[in-house]
């Protein structure tokens, strides 16, 4: 819903934000975009893809669904949303990465372990849709048991849903097929909504390890 405050906000966002960057969104609007990474987060309103990486216009492009999910490939002809969105930016923007970002206390990761829609008619869709974490709330419970503490379980299963996407990830075959080729490189991220901080997945030690541990530089060069 429009309320004044979002009225407001848009013209502040035109009178400042725009304003200095115009020469910018100008090039973007003529030349198209050229995003060098897929990002595919979760919908929650707390973890926001650009400010977080203090991203550019431009810089991502952006999926955003419940709990960050990624299906499995499916070629028929029904609707699915991530995967066109997965196709546009690997085959026609020739992203060169792409991060699935999970982030701590979400919603999709609670309702799994709660079975919140198990009987309700009215979340039909969400039902199936949160059967994509389902492997990961497995996995946890097998790890801390039935008794561990509820926080401490929705945590490992955020972590545990970020790699079960990634593996989700290399049944799209236009993804394996630039991966193996090296054009493309995948991560995946847990964000604190405490702390601002993100965790990346290193598959050489299956650990997440805070992001402000690699060295920039090092990387850029
Ligand atoms: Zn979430």
């Amino acid at each position: 819903m429009v309320n004044n405050n979002m009225i407001l906000g848009n013209k502040l966002f035109q009178d400042s934000f725009f304003k200095a960057y115009e020469k910018e969104f100008l090039q973007l609007a003529q030349k198209g975009q050229t995003p060098k990474a897929l990002y595919i987060g979760c919908s929650d309103s707390r973890v926001l893809p650009n400010l977080i990486t203090q991203s550019a216009p431009g810089d991502l492009f952006v999926i955003r669904n419940v709990g960050n999910f990624v299906a499995p490939y499916k070629p028929d002809e029904d609707f699915h949303s991530t995967a066109s969105a997965i196709e546009y930016a690997v085959t026609i923007l020739k992203v060169e990465s792409i991060i699935v970002c999970g982030h701590t206390n979400c919603g999709a990761i609670e309702a799994i372990h709660k079975k919140s829609c198990a009987n309700n008619p009215e979340l039909v869709h969400s039902k199936t849709w949160l059967t994509l974490g389902e492997s990961a709330k497995v996995q946890a419970i097998l790890a801390l048991g039935l008794n561990a503490d509820k926080e401490t379980l929705y945590r490992l299963t955020e972590k545990l849903s970020v790699v079960s996407q990634l593996e989700n990830l290399f049944t799209y075959p236009s993804v394996k097929k630039r991966v193996d080729s090296g054009e493309i490189t995948i991560h995946g991220w847990v964000y604190n909504i405490e702390c601002g901080e993100i965790e990346y997945y290193d598959p050489e030690i299956s650990q997440f390890v805070h992001l402000s541990s690699i060295n920039v530089e090092e990387e850029e060069s």
